[in-house]
């Protein structure tokens, strides 16, 4: 099984905490439908050998784009192959892009999972995050994508901000809980290179907020979530029962996939592969033959690295006979001596052949992957 991923780098505005690669201007949104479609030719092969199981268009934001120029893409990936056709099909949207007659056409094209940006409830936190809709716009666009028969919902929050308080963040995860969706993924706030916040942080405008709050925030969200039925399956991704995020639990678990668009990722089961982070360059190299990403062929230490990473912030943990795969006898005895470590820190536990986070350090898991990282000078 394998997975589509296509990056769409249009936004109507930037908020004021992102990073992703993005662009305001959407003048090259009819070279970049044409480079896409391009794309997907130069990579016939893998549509020849894989089973695609997964298709998401995240971004940037996807919903930018007509259901006319969708289409145009949908139609090129079911040439692909003659047998293109995706369990899951997952779209990010943007709550002020959602009407009816929006994804009206969305049901039509396959779309059957919605991944929207909520991040807070409060129209003071949207506003300072310079996010482009309101609260109310977020709540009526998740009743017009019930409406539409789309059950499968997945919505965005982020916590950890500098100005918000605990009984706001209480309230967010409350009012997630009441819109009854499927899926919810909660991202403590970074504070990334090249934004406006990192710029606030570095001016002293706002202030990180200390780790006591930053644990009680998390811990107040994986409680609210259980008790409402949800799985905490992934550090920051909570399901209902049988609603995982199929494309991104494929990442975890080492599934090949393919990355389209400007700033994708691939992964061909060796190598990861890695498109230019420039609109234009990537649209000019595709069209004209260059080309337009790098790659790396990936060691044992870094399959190693990324068993770890990935594994760790997974409910299930790291698979031991997935783990010894990978070891040679340098690493093996590296990763026996410091997995001791941690499970004497009470940090991990061994259940069913997987090396799992304990639940009460489940906050502190991305130090613990650090530790347990394999570093060469
Ligand atoms: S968070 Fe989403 S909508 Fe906002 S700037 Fe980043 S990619 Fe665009």
């Amino acid at each position: 099984m394998a997975g589509i991923y296509i990056h769409v780098p249009f936004c109507y505005s930037r908020c004021s905490y992102c990073d992703f690669y993005k662009t305001t201007d959407q003048s090259l949104k009819h070279e970049y439908i044409k480079a896409i479609c391009k794309e997907i030719e130069l990579n016939s092969q893998f549509f020849l050998n894989n089973v695609v199981n997964t298709l998401y268009f995240g971004g940037g934001t996807p919903s930018t784009l007509s259901c006319n120029e969708l289409a145009i893409i949908f139609e090129k990936l079911k040439k692909s192959s003659d047998n293109f056709s995706p369990a899951e099909i997952t779209m990010e949207v943007n709550p002020d892009d959602v009407t009816d007659a929006y994804v009206e056409e969305l049901v039509v094209l396959g779309v059957n999972r919605i991944s929207m940006g909520i991040q807070s409830f409060s129209d003071d936190h949207l506003r300072k995050m310079n996010r482009r809709h309101n609260s109310s716009q977020a709540i009526d666009a998740i009743r017009i994508l019930k409406s539409h028969g789309i059950k499968n919902i997945s919505i965005d929050l982020i916590y950890g901000l500098p100005y918000m308080s605990f009984d706001q963040w209480k309230s967010n995860v409350q009012k997630a809980l009441d819109l009854d969706v499927a899926h919810v993924s909660a991202y403590h706030l970074t504070f990334e290179k090249g934004t406006p916040y990192y710029d606030y942080l570095k001016k002293g405008i706002f202030k990180e907020i200390e780790e006591d709050d930053s644990v009680r925030q998390f811990d107040y969200l994986v409680k609210e979530m259980e008790q409402n039925g949800f799985i905490n399956y992934e550090i920051s991704n909570f399901c209902k029962p049988f609603s995982q995020s199929h494309h991104n639990s494929n990442y975890w678990t080492g599934e090949k996939y393919l990355g389209l668009g400007p700033s994708a990722h691939s992964f061909d089961g060796n190598k990861r592969l890695w498109n230019f982070c420039d609109l234009q360059k990537y649209c000019a190299f595709v069209q004209n033959g260059g080309v337009y990403f790098e790659e790396e062929e990936l060691t044992r230490i870094d399959r190693y690295n990324e068993l770890v990473m990935l594994g760790l912030r997974t409910k299930e943990g790291i698979d031991v006979n997935r783990l010894k795969a990978i070891l040679n006898t340098e690493l093996n005895v590296y990763f026996q001596d410091e997995i001791r470590n941690q499970i004497e820190h009470g940090n991990i536990q061994i259940v069913d052949n997987y090396y799992r986070v304990t639940d009460d350090k489940r906050f502190i898991t991305d130090r613990i992957i650090s530790e347990l990282f394999y570093i060469t000078d």
